[in-house]
């Protein structure tokens, strides 16, 4: 099994994963939705009464319900440190929260304004700052204010969304894309039909040139007259793409899951062997 990138940025990829079969490609799906851990925000404190800024008295009341602004804040994405942060649950704290298990953020603001995800401020090292700084959490009118405190801690998706590093995973089945020559009759109709452009060519020859764009509709196959076109799909090489909510990078995620998969395998192997 090997994987060839084919685009890579900060938060999306796509790549090959070569000579490998259906079961492991769903297997890596499936971990890269589910089983990544991350950092989110999990508690959520609101002082209650008065809040007095500048001798001016506001009110801790906003627009929305606590519970509204609290699912907001848990779905923003935390920048995540794997190698710094564990699950409360396994820290060495024993689960009462410390710094390798936990980021506390305050968020202050007074109105009226717009209260965006870049108003947390990280109680700690600045470099837990969240990146996406525009995301709406709630308006504020004249006289209204908020003072949350908040933790994040470690988690997967399993247990609740806002857990999620990864989106929109999904593969296809690469296309092994055959044109015999001999047959041909170069009636073009292969590149007029094709809507992904999978083909190029002139009247005197039609090639293959984008192979990994192929959905396997097999308008080409159809719309052949000479039958010259054969698309089957190749089982064993797999056109992945994911992007991630920021939390991590693209490469973090998928290195995590590979890891991942890679430890339950020897583990599954071993308890077979002690059968
Ligand atoms: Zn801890």
């Amino acid at each position: 099994m090997d994987i060839e990138i084919i685009e890579m940025t900060e938060k999306k990829i796509s790549f090959v994963l070569k000579d490998s079969t259906p079961a492991m490609a769903n297997a890596l799906r499936r971990t890269l939705l589910t089983d990544i851990p991350k950092m989110a925000i999990d508690k959520v404190e609101f002082h209650l009464g008065p809040i007095m800024v500048d001798g001016r008295e506001y009110e801790s009341i906003t627009p929305l319900f606590d519970e509204i602004i609290a699912h907001r804040l848990g779905m923003v994405p935390i920048p995540t440190d794997l190698q710094l942060f564990s699950p409360q649950n396994e820290c060495s704290c024993g689960g009462e929260g410390c710094p390798s298990c936990t980021i506390m953020y305050s968020l202050n603001k007074i109105g009226p304004c717009t209260v965006l995800s870049g108003d947390l401020i990280p109680l700690g090292s600045p470099d837990y700052k969240v990146k996406d700084e525009f995301i709406p959490i709630v308006e504020l009118a004249d006289g209204q204010a908020v003072l949350i405190y908040t933790i994040a801690t470690m988690g997967t998706a399993k247990t609740h969304v806002k857990w999620q590093a990864a989106n929109g995973a999904g593969y296809k089945y690469a296309a092994n894309i055959s044109i015999d020559k001999d047959r041909c009759k170069h009636c073009m109709k292969c590149l007029s039909e094709c809507p992904k452009g999978v083909f190029s060519g002139d009247a005197k020859m039609s090639k293959v040139t984008r192979p990994r764009e192929c959905t396997l509709c097999l308008s080409c196959e159809r719309f052949c007259e000479p039958k010259a076109i054969s698309v089957t799909q190749d089982d064993k090489n797999f056109i992945f793409k994911f992007e991630t909510d920021g939390s991590m990078s693209a490469e973090t995620v998928l290195k995590k899951a590979m890891s991942l998969l890679n430890d339950r395998a020897k583990a599954f192997g071993k308890m077979v062997e002690n059968l």
